[in-house]
């Protein structure tokens, strides 16, 4: 399917008038794809696959502004720690460290989010609020984590039927975010991004207090 260009602009107009953060999803999508959307002024792009993202950001533009939003290994984060702009699916302290010490070696702050899993039903990466709330605890300790800032959270709803699932899901990710900014990052104006938000469920997404959407099928097409 080709890349929606009218979708795409009434869509990045209707987000940038809500200062809500456009992720343009690209995975599986081939490079001209992308081209055509950065021609229209898009410039944050998110991958899910470590090679496909390696591989591509050789071949764009140096401007884009490059989302992992994938369940990332360790022993794979060297390969994206040179360049990525941001890592939305943080979830245990072992990869934290792992992005620290590579941030380290490149010599960079690499901005993360960390995932929680909201979805009722499903199973689904990230972390449960006891596991958040111990994990930030950890790392605000007395070794902080010099080369990776935290940005804010990052969640996914159920795949559903039904609105009010969602919109529970999102407001629990939402009070949340509220929680950790609070207790944990109450002086650092960074942690300010709440990742949630798809196709299908981004409309509620903002209006539960979402600040960043990551939209792929919508844009691109179906996968
Ligand atoms: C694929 C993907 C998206 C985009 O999904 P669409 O339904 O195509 O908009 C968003 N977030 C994550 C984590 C994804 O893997």
């Amino acid at each position: 399917m080709p890349v929606q260009k009218d979708t795409y602009l009434s869509l990045s107009g209707l987000l940038k008038s809500k200062r809500v953060t456009l992720v343009a999803v690209s995975k599986t999508k081939p490079v001209p794809d992308i081209e055509e959307m950065y021609a229209m002024g898009q410039r944050d792009f998110g991958e899910n696959y470590v090679q496909e993202l390696v591989e591509k950001q050789a071949l764009l533009p140096t401007d884009i502004q490059w989302h992992f939003i994938g369940h990332l290994q360790s022993n794979k984060v060297k390969y994206i720690a040179p360049f990525v702009h941001m890592i939305h699916g943080v979830d245990s302290l072992k990869l934290l460290q792992t992005i620290n010490r590579q941030g380290a070696m490149q010599n960079r702050k690499i901005s993360c989010l960390l995932q929680v899993h909201i979805a009722v039903e499903e199973t689904k990466f990230g972390l449960d609020k006891t596991e958040l709330m111990n994990l930030l605890q950890e790392i605000s300790g007395e070794h902080p984590l010099e080369h990776v800032q935290i940005c804010g959270l990052m969640g996914m709803a159920s795949f559903s039927d039904d609105p009010q699932k969602v919109r529970a899901e999102f407001k629990k990710l939402k009070s949340l975010f509220d929680d950790v900014k609070e207790k944990f990052f109450y002086h650092d104006d960074q942690f300010s991004v709440l990742s949630m938000g798809m196709s299908g469920d981004y409309t509620i997404a903002i209006e539960e207090g979402s600040t960043m959407v990551r939209i792929g099928s919508l844009l691109f097409g179906s996968r």
